[in-house]
């Protein structure tokens, strides 16, 4: 089933169960505490927390949503893009638990040919919170047997803000891919061989002293229950397609194709290459669809994270053996299959292209001058007797070059000495934690994700945030 097609079954079916379809907001996100809309939800917290009486009771909508927290992933697990669409349901103090578990089973298992996603019930599995033993029953009733309900805590399966305000239970339906893909023993064992689809977010109790995400107080139950779900569209079209990955399925593949092509490798013959060409296929769309959206590459903001992408996908190219320009034989290929679904790349693709082809030429040039500082910084090095390039430098290369740490890891060897990463990395941490004091600093509104904004991108680990849509990153 075609990613198109599993999309349109989503919104057909829910505006069949009353719900107003409500197109893509943008990736840049409209909520000043958030720099991308990072879930299907973002775009409707006004409605959520109640600010705004929403316009409509249900809502449903295939968003496009960016994830920079879940960058290290992409290629290594078989489910995370930066870029990925989420298919959601909303009610505004409509329906809540019974309804949004029936609808998500309904929509799941019907057969193809009536118009469903037909999964096989068999291989579903579904986990609630702790005490959620509403959630628990509803599953058993449609049909879910006690051994595949599993039941998570807090750091799983609570949504809150980090805020005194809303919260509630979540209920996550996973598919088992089968006993190739890992042991036994439902998701709490192995998220690789039981992959998340769908989340479903219960928005049912008033918090106060919210001390952590996972330490606060339940006051009293909202007057107003709200449903927040997310499927993840890739997940669900490449279990459906047949493929092992979400980078392999007909809205990302032609890229990788194309990147296989152009390196002259074969997809599939070597797993860090694999990897390699995993990341190209998925960050190349990520440029596409931010540039699609108005960001161009800049040094701060949404607009670092673009540089950032074409810059690990241009990497990832060279590493492939591929010198030449990329992005003027890759981004094409990703225009072509996400056209289908957003018509408006196509027409505005002469410039989309401009921009992306300026910043691949831009990084060349960049690659071009860093290079020579670090062979005199090499030359320099042995001179003195010394084989280990210091962290100072490492960072300087980084830091004032946008040398990539890997890069200057890959040609040390090469050129026979190594790097005092734990120098190098102790350099970055510094400059982490003053850019954390920097935006504490600036901390605006009621929702702090500026500690988030502003490390992760220059973070190699990935870091805890706390913030309103952390719960939606992490549930
Ligand atoms: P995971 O635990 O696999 O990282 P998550 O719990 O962070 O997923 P949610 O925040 O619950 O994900 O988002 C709702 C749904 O969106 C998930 O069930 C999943 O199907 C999809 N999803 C989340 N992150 C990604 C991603 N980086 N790429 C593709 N799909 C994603
Ligand atoms: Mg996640
Ligand atoms: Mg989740
Ligand atoms: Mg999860």
């Amino acid at each position: 089933m075609q990613t198109a097609e599993i999309r349109r079954r989503w919104l057909d079916f829910f505006e069949r169960k009353g719900h107003t379809v409500v197109p893509s907001a943008s990736l840049v996100s409209t909520d000043p505490s958030l720099m991308f809309t990072v879930a299907g939800m973002v775009p409707f917290i006004p409605y959520l927390t109640a600010q705004v009486p929403a316009p409509y009771k249900r809502a449903t909508s295939v968003q496009k949503c960016l994830r920079t927290l879940d960058i290290e992933e992409v290629g290594k697990t078989t489910r995370h893009g930066t870029f990925f669409q989420m298919n959601g349901n909303f009610s505004f103090g409509d329906y809540f638990k019974a309804e949004a578990i029936a609808f998500a089973w309904e929509l799941l298992t019907t057969p193809e040919a009536d118009g469903g996603l037909g999964f096989d019930p068999e291989r579903l599995w579904t986990t609630v919170y702790l005490d959620d033993d509403e959630a628990f029953r509803l599953w058993r009733e449609i049909g879910m047997p006690a051994e595949r309900i599993q039941r998570r805590g807090k750091k799983d399966n609570y949504w809150n803000t980090g805020q005194p305000g809303p919260g509630g239970p979540c209920s996550e339906i996973y598919f088992d891919r089968g006993p190739e893909h890992g042991a036994e023993g439902g998701p709490e064992a192995d998220e690789d061989r039981y992959i998340e689809i769908w989340n479903l977010v219960f928005m049912q109790y008033q918090l106060s002293a919210v001390r952590s995400k996972t330490d606060f107080d339940v006051t009293g139950e909202l007057p107003a229950k709200n449903i927040d779900t997310g499927m993840g569209l890739e997940r669900v079209a490449f279990l459906k397609q047949g493929v092992d990955n979400m980078y392999e399925i007909d809205e990302v593949r032609p890229v990788l194709d194309y990147a296989a092509l152009a390196a002259e490798k074969e997809y599939g013959a070597n797993h860090d290459d694999d990897v390699r060409m995993r990341v190209v296929a998925d960050h190349v769309r990520s440029a596409l669809m931010l540039i699609g959206d108005g960001v161009t590459p800049g040094n701060e903001g949404a607009g670092y994270v673009l540089r950032r992408l074409i810059r690990r996908a241009v990497r990832a190219m060279r590493l492939l053996g591929f010198e030449d320009e990329a992005l003027p034989i890759l981004l094409p290929a990703s225009m072509e299959v996400m056209s289908a679904s957003y018509p408006e790349l196509r027409t505005d693709f002469e410039r989309i292209s401009r921009v992306a082809y300026a910043e691949e030429q831009a990084f060349r040039r960049t690659l071009v001058s860093g290079t020579t500082i670090f062979e005199t910084a090499v030359a320099q090095t042995k001179a003195a007797g010394g084989a280990t390039l210091s962290g100072e430098r490492a960072f300087a290369l980084h830091d004032t070059y946008g040398f990539p740490i890997d890069l200057t890891l890959e040609m040390a060897a090469e050129a026979g000495v190594t790097v005092d990463e734990a120098g190098f990395r102790t350099l970055m941490a510094e400059q982490v934690g003053r850019a954390k004091a920097d935006a504490k600093a600036k901390k605006t509104g009621g929702v702090d994700l500026t500690v988030y904004r502003s490390t992760l991108e220059t973070l190699p680990a990935p870091v805890e945030f706390t913030g309103y849509v952390d719960a939606q990153n992490e549930a």
